[in-house]
C-alpha cells in the first residue's frame, strides 16, 4: 500500500562518503575460503556492500554527530543520561530506564530479575541472544507466535502476531505462576522482520492483565513495526510513527532495546520499565555487569547521539524511505523470480534457501552455503539464518532443523542507493543462474553457544 503517489527518495543528502573497495572473483574465493565459509568471519575490507546486519551499521545524521560533542563524560550523573532519560520517556512513555552496552545486556538484566528456576517465558518467535539469556536464568522459552510466521510463502500481513490461544493453552498447562512474562518483539527479526498488529497487542494486553503477566517488549524494530501498522491497520493512516510507538508502548510494562536498530547509533541500548522497584534492581545489576548505571557501558557522547537517533527514528519521512528501500529490493527480486519470504518485512529481505537450493538437505546447511555464493559471486556479504543459527537442541544434541531455513540481505540505515540495490538484486540472479551446481557445507569448527558467529565450514 502507498501513502504518497511520489516515490520514496531518500529524505536526506550525502555530506561525506566512504570509498568502497572492489574486488575480484579469485580474491573473494580465497577470501571466503580463509574465513570458513562464514560471512562473519570475513575481513569487512574484502566486502563490496555488506548486507550482514542493520545492527550498529547505520549511517549517524550531521546532528548525531555534533552530539558526539557534547558527550558529558562524567563518571556519575552525566546530563546525556538525562537528555537520553528525557528521549525514552517522550517517545516510549517509559518512566524508568537503566543504560546497557548494547540489546543483549538489558536482556541479561530482565532474565535474571524476573525469571526464576523452571518459568516459561513465551515469545512470539525467538531471537537468538534472548533466547540464550532467558534458558541461562532458568527459562524455558515457549514460541507464541501465529503459524502463519513460520510460513515462507504466507502473505499474512501481521505475521508477528501472538497466537492467543497458544497463550491460553501455555496458561493452562503450567499456570500462570509459573510465567512472569512474555517477551514481545516489534517486527520479528528471525521471521522475516514481519509486525504485529495493535489490535493483537490489546488482546495481548487485557490477557496478560487477567492473569498477571507483564508484557516486556524487545523495542529493538518498534518504530518500524509502527510504520507497518500505519501502513495496514486500519484507523491508524492518519497517526505518525511516533504516536503509534508512544500507544503501543503504553499497552507494556518496559522494554529492552538494542539501539543499534532503529535507534541509528553504532553502539547501545537500554532496559526500561514502569516499575520502580525492578528499575532500582536493574541499577544494582547493571553495576556488576555494564558500569555505573548512569552510563551503562556507554560513553556519555553514545548516550547523547542514542537520544538524537531515537527523535529522528520517529520521523515518518524517516521510515518511509526505509522500510520503503527494503521493499524495493524485494521486488527487484521477486522480479527475477527468486524466492524471498513474503511479505517483505522492515529492515530486511529474507532469502527462502530452501527453494532456491532444493537440492540439498538441511543438514547441508543450504543458508550457510548460500550466503557464501553470494559473497563470492559479487562482494556481497550477507547471512544465515537457518539451521546454523537455530543451534542445536539441548536434549537431543541434533541440528534444530528449523522451519524456515533463510539468507538475510539486512539493510543498514541510511547506507546505500538505490542503485546499490540494483547491483544486489543482480548478483544474486547470477547466482541463481547457477543454483543447480551448488554443493553444501559441513561444519569443521562448532563453538558451544551462538555458534553462527564463529563456526567454520569446508565444502562437502
Ligand atoms: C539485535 C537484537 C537483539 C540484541 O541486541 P544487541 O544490541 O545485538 O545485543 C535483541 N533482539 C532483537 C530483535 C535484535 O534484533
Amino acid at each position: 500500500m502507498t501513502i504518497e503517489k511520489r516515490s520514496w527518495a531518500e529524505p536526506y543528502k550525502i555530506k561525506m562518503v566512504e570509498l568502497l573497495k572492489m574486488t575480484t572473483r579469485g580474491e573473494r574465493e580465497k577470501a571466503i575460503h580463509e574465513a570458513g565459509y562464514n560471512t562473519f568471519l570475513l575481513r569487512s575490507d574484502d566486502v563490496y556492500i555488506d548486507l550482514l546486519t542493520d545492527s550498529g551499521t547505520s549511517a549517524m545524521s550531521d546532528d548525531q554527530w555534533s552530539a558526539l560533542m557534547r558527550g558529558d563524560e562524567s563518571y556519575a550523573g552525566s546530563r546525556n543520561f538525562y537528555n537520553l532519560w528525557d528521549a525514552i520517556k517522550e517517545f516510549y512513555g517509559y518512566k524508568y530506564y537503566v543504560p546497557t552496552h548494547q540489546g543483549r545486556g538489558s536482556e541479561h538484566m530482565l532474565s535474571q530479575l524476573l525469571i526464576k528456576e523452571g518459568d516459561y517465558i513465551p515469545g512470539n518467535m525467538y531471537f537468538t541472544t534472548t533466547r540464550l539469556h532467558q534458558e541461562k536464568a532458568g527459562g524455558n522459552f515457549v514460541d507464541v507466535i501465529v503459524d502463519e510466521a513460520h510460513d515462507a510463502q504466507n502473505e499474512f500481513q501481521f505475521k508477528g502476531n501472538v497466537d492467543m490461544s497458544k497463550m491460553e493453552k501455555l496458561i493452562a498447562d503450567v499456570g500462570a505462576d509459573k510465567v512472569p512474562y512474555i517477551s514481545l518483539e516489534g517486527n520479528v527479526n528471525m521471521a522475516g522482520g514481519q509486525p504485529f498488529s495493535m489490535e493483537n497487542l490489546k488482546e495481548l494486553y487485557s490477557f496478560c492483565k487477567k492473569h498477571d503477566i507483564k508484557i516486556y517488549l524487545d523495542a529493538t524494530r518498534t518504530a518500524e513495526n509502527a510504520w507497518f501498522i500505519k501502513t495496514r491497520e486500519k484507523g491508524y493512516e492518519n497517526k505518525s510513527v511516533k504516536e503509534i510507538v508512544y500507544e503501543l508502548c503504553s499497552y507494556t510494562d518496559g522494554c529492552t532495546m538494542s539501539a543499534k536498530k532503529d535507534s541509528l547509533v553504532n553502539i547501545g541500548g537500554f532496559f526500561a520499565t514502569n516499575d520502580e522497584e525492578l528499575c532500582k534492581k536493574a541499577q544494582n545489576f547493571c553495576v556488576i555487569f555494564e558500569g555505573l548505571h548512569t552510563y551503562g557501558g556507554m560513553a556519555g557522547r553514545d548516550m547523547e547521539a542514542m537520544a538524537v537517533g531515537i527523535k529522528e527514528s520517529m520521523g515518518d519521512d524517516h521510515q518511509r524511505a526505509r522500510v520503503g528501500q527494503v521493499q524495493y529490493l524485494g521486488q527487484q527480486l521477486q522480479k527475477y523470480g527468486i524466492p524471498i519470504v513474503l511479505p517483505v518485512g522492515s529492515h530486511a529481505v529474507f532469502i527462502d534457501a530452501k527453494a532456491f537450493l532444493p537440492h540439498l538437505d538441511q543438514n547441508d546447511l543450504p543458508s550457510q552455503t548460500l550466503a557464501a555464493e553470494i559473497y563470492v559471486e559479487s562482494g556481497v556479504r550477507v547471512m544465515e539464518r537457518g539451521n546454523v543459527s537455530a543451534g542445536r537442541d539441548p536434549e537431543t544434541g541434533e541440528n534444530r532443523c528449523p522451519k524456515l531455513e533463510l539468507v538475510r540481505l539486512t539493510l543498514p540505515r541510511r547506507v546505500y542507493t538505490q542503485a546499490h540495490m540494483d547491483v544486489i538484486a543482480e548478483s544474486i540472479k547470477e547466482v541463481w543462474d547457477r543454483r543447480d551446481t551448488i554443493t553444501g557445507l559441513k561444519f569443521v569448527y562448532e563453538p558451544e553457544v551462538l555458534r553462527f558467529f564463529q563456526s567454520r565450514f569446508e565444502k562437502k
